[in-house]
C-alpha cells in the first residue's frame, strides 16, 4: 500500500501544511527542475549518503542497479505498445534533422517527456490516453511507422484508458494495461475463483500477482509467469545479477537470507517463496539500508491482482528516527494524559517503532512519480501474523516542501503577516512532528470495547480513524511536553501547525476537487471534519467571548483567522474524546452524522473562489523526481573504494541513458 495522501497534500501545494523554513537544507541544492505539460520535475537530496560506510554505499550501489533494470517491465505492463513506441520516439528524438523548434517537433518532445513520465502512453494518475499535439502526417513521414501504431497513438477509441473502472463494462477487455491476453473479465474472475478455492485458505498466496493470464489459440487459459526464464526473463535476470552482487555487502545474515529468497522467487515464480521472502523482509528491521524490489502494487490491474514492478532503495533517517523513538518511548504517558474517557484507553500502549527513511533511488512504478510513504507487505495474513513495515520518506517530503516555497500559495491564502511568519519559521518542522504524532502514537492509541465489531463504522470507518490520529496529533503538538522533550523550540511553534491544518481543511485542500464535486477521500474528509467542526463549535468560546476561529472575507477573498489557539486546542481534545468514543463503541449513527455534517459537502461559491485563486498561481498539479546518479570509484583490481552521488543529470538525459543502459532489447 502506498501513502499518496501526503503526496497529494504537498504536490497540490497546500503550502501551508508544508512550507516553512526550518527544514535543514544543504546550501544551493536545486530542488526544482524543468516543467512540461502538467508536470513539475523535482530532485531529492540523498543527505547522509556520504556518511555511510563503504560497505553500505557499495550495497546501495548494487541495489540501485537492480532497481533500474526493472524499468522496461513496467513499460510493458502498462500497455503492450509502450516499449515499441518509446524506442521509436527516442530514435526520432535523437536523430531528427529537421527544425527542432517547429510546432510538430516541440509537441512531439512534450509527448515523449510525458510517455517517459508515465512509463507509457496513458496519464500516470488519471490513466487516460495522451492526445498527441503533433500531426499524424508528420509523425508517419518521420518514422515510417505502421497504420497499427498510428491508430494506437491517434485514434481516441483505441486503448482510451489504462485502467477502466466503469461499472458494467468488461474491465479487462476495456483496460489498456497489459495483464491479460485474449481473456474476458468473466473468464479471468472464474479462473482465479477456482485457483483461490483450491488453495490454502488460512495462508493464501497472492494469487495472480506475477503472471499474465493468457488464453491460447485452442482456448486454454493459463498463467504466463514472470520469472528469470519466463516472461520478462531478460530484465529479471539482470535484476537478479545485481541482487547477487549486492548480497556480500548486506548488513546482516538475515538480510542475505532476504536476498536469497527474493532471488529464488524471481527464478521460480513460486508464490510460497514470495511469502517467505516478505516474512524475512518484514522481520529484518536492524539494517540501516533496506529496499523494495519486485512486483508489488496492483493499482494498475482493473481486477486488483496483477502487481506492477517497482523498487526503492533507502536508508534510515537517523535524526528523524530518534525523534519518532522519543515519542514511542513516551507512548504510555501520552495515552494516560489524553482527553479520552478512561474506559476507551489502552492499559498498555506500544508506540509504533521508528520509520523515517531517505530514498536513494526510485525505480519502476515509483519513478518518476512516487509515493512519500509505503506500507508493505500487502498480504493480509503476513501482516496479521508477522507485522508490516510502514515508512515515510523524509527526503521526498522535504523536496516537496522546499519546492513549494515561493510558489505563491502561502502569500495567497494565509490570513496575515503574523501567521505568515509563524508558518515560514515552523511550518515544515511542525508538519513533520504532526506526521510523527499521527503515525507513531495516534493510530496506536485507544481501544475498542470487547464486543465491538471493528467494521462497525463501515464506510465512515477510515475517515473516523484518520480523524482520531490527526486529533491526537493536533492535541499533543500544543502540549508543553513537546518543548520539554526538545521536539519543539518554543511554546508558540505549534501555532504554525494549527494555521496550516485549519486553512487546509477549510480552504486549500479542495483545489484538488472538481467544481461541483464533493469530498470523498478519507484523509481529506478527516481534515474537513476537524476544521469545520472546530469552526462551528468554537463560536463564542474564545477567552474574550469572540469566535475561536472565523472565516474572514477581504476584497472578495476568504481567509481563516484563529483568534484563540489555546481554546482551539481544547476543542481538539473534546472532539478527540468524542471520536474515540464513536470508534470504541462502534457508534455508526454518530460517525455518519459527524462525517455527513462536516466532511463531505463543499460550498459551491467558496470552491469556485478557491479554484480561481489557485489557478492564478499557475502551479503544476503533478510532480515527479529525477534520480541522482551513483558512480563507483574502483581500484586496479576492480574493487569499489567509494561511491559518489551527483545531481546534475537532466530529465531527458536520464531517460535516454536508462533506455540505453538498462534495456535488454
Ligand atoms: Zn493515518
Amino acid at each position: 500500500m502506498r501513502n499518496l495522501t501526503k503526496t497529494l497534500l504537498f504536490s497540490s501545494v497546500i503550502a501551508l501544511a508544508s512550507c516553512g523554513g526550518s527544514v535543514k537544507q544543504e546550501e544551493g541544492f536545486n530542488y526544482i527542475d524543468e516543467r512540461f505539460a502538467d508536470i513539475q520535475m523535482l530532485r531529492y537530496n540523498v543527505e547522509g549518503f556520504d556518511e555511510l560506510s563503504l560497505q553500505q554505499k557499495t550495497f546501495i550501489y548494487h541495489l540501485q542497479e537492480a532497481a533500474l533494470w526493472g524499468r522496461d517491465i513496467l513499460f510493458d505492463q502498462n500497455g503492450r505498445y509502450n516499449l515499441e513506441l518509446r524506442r521509436m520516439m527516442e530514435k526520432l528524438y535523437q536523430e531528427y534533422q529537421g527544425d527542432r523548434e517547429s510546432t510538430d517537433f516541440k509537441a512531439f518532445e512534450t509527448y515523449l517527456k510525458r510517455l517517459w513520465f508515465s512509463s507509457g502512453i496513458h496519464h500516470h494518475y488519471g490513466s487516460e490516453k495522451f492526445v498527441p499535439e503533433f500531426s499524424k502526417e508528420w509523425f508517419a513521414a518521420e518514422t515510417g511507422c505502421s497504420e497499427e501504431i498510428l491508430n494506437v497513438l491517434f485514434n481516441p477509441e483505441v486503448m482510451p484508458k489504462r485502467v477502466n473502472q466503469a461499472q458494467g463494462e468488461d474491465l479487462v477487455l476495456t483496460s489498456a494495461s497489459n495483464y491479460y491476453q485474449g481473456v474476458t473479465q468473466a473468464e479471468a474472475e472464474a479462473y482465479y475463483a477456482r485457483v483461490k478455492a483450491e488453495g490454502d485458505q488460512q495462508h493464501p498466496v497472492m494469487h495472480g500477482m506475477n503472471s499474465t493470464l493468457v488464453k491460447s489459440a485452442d482456448g486454454v487459459i493459463y498463467e504466463d509467469r514472470w520469472t528469470t526464464n519466463g516472461k520478462y526473463g531478460k530484465s529479471l535476470t539482470k535484476v537478479v545479477e545485481n541482487l547477487k552482487l549486492a548480497r556480500p555487502f548486506a548488513e546482516d545474515a538475515k538480510q542475505q537470507e532476504v536476498i536469497d529468497l527474493l532471488v529464488s522467487y524471481y527464478e521460480t515464480g513460486d508464490l510460497h517463496t514470495f511469502d517467505q521472502y516478505t516474512i524475512a523482509w518484514v522481520e529484518n528491521t536492524d539494517p540501516l539500508v533496506d529496499f523494495v524490489n519486485g512486483f508489488t502494487e496492483s493499482y494498475g490491474d482493473p481486477l486488483g491482482m496483477k502487481a506492477s514492478w517497482e523498487s526503492i532503495v533507502n536508508f534510515k533517517d537517523l535524526a528523524a528516527t530518534k525523534r519518532a523513538e522519543q515519542l514511542s518511548a513516551n507512548a504510555q504517558w501520552f495515552e494516560v494524559n489524553s482527553p479520552v474517557a478512561p474506559e476507551f484507553k489502552k492499559e498498555k500502549v506500544k508506540g509504533v517503532s521508528a520509520k523515517v527513511i531517505r530514498a536513494a533511488i526510485l525505480g519502476g512504478d515509483l519513478y518518476p512519480s512516487t509515493a512519500i510513504g509505503i506500507n508493505l507487505p500487502n498480504s493480509n495474513w503476513v501482516r496479521a501474523e508477522h507485522g508490516s513495515k510502514s515508512v515515510t520518506i523524509a527526503n521526498l517530503t522535504q523536496a516537496y516542501a522546499e519546492s513549494s516555497k515561493g510558489n505563491g500559495m502561502l502569500k495567497e491564502f494565509v490570513y496575515g503577516a503574523e501567521e505568515e511568519e509563524l508558518v515560514k519559521q515552523y511550518g515544515a518542522f511542525t508538519d513533520d512532528l504532526h506526521t510523527d504524532l499521527h503515525e507513531c502514537l495516534g493510530h496506536g492509541s485507544g481501544k475498542l470495547l470487547p464486543s465491538v465489531d471493528p467494521e462497525a463504522l463501515k464506510a465512515y470507518g477510515s475517515t473516523i480513524e484518520e480523524a482520531r490520529a490527526d486529533l491526537f496529533a493536533l492535541y499533543y503538538i500544543a502540549d508543553d511536553k513537546m518543548v520539554e522533550l526538545g521536539l519543539l523550540p518554543n511554546a508558540d511553534a505549534y501555532k504554525a501547525c494549527y494555521i496550516g491544518q485549519m486553512q487546509n481543511g477549510l480552504l486549500t485542500q479542495i483545489v484538488r476537487i472538481k467544481l461541483g464535486d464533493q469530498i470523498e477521500e478519507a484523509h481529506m474528509r478527516n481534515r474537513a471534519l476537524i476544521a469545520y467542526w472546530a469552526l462551528e463549535n468554537g463560536k463564542g468560546r474564545a477567552a474574550d467571548g469572540k469566535d475561536v476561529m472565523e472565516m474572514v472575507n477581504r476584497d472578495g477573498k476568504t481567509y481563516v483567522r484563529i483568534n484563540d489557539y489555546a481554546v482551539l486546542r481544547t476543542l481538539f481534545g473534546e472532539l478527540l474524546a468524542e471520536i474515540q468514543r464513536i470508534k470504541s463503541t462502534g457508534d455508526f449513527e454518530a460517525a455518519r452524522d459527524l462525517v455527513e455534517t462536516y466532511a463531505v459537502k463543499i460550498d459551491y461559491d467558496l470552491h469556485k473562489e478557491i479554484l480561481a485563486r489557485y489557478e492564478a498561481l499557475d502551479i503544476a498539479p503533478y510532480k515527479g523526481f529525477i534520480n541522482p546518479v551513483y558512480t563507483p570509484i574502483k581500484d586496479a583490481q576492480g574493487n569499489i573504494t567509494d561511491v559518489v552521488v551527483s545531481y546534475t543529470e537532466g530529465y531527458a538525459e536520464q531517460m535516454l541513458r536508462y533506455s540505453k543502459d538498462y534495456s535488454v532489447e
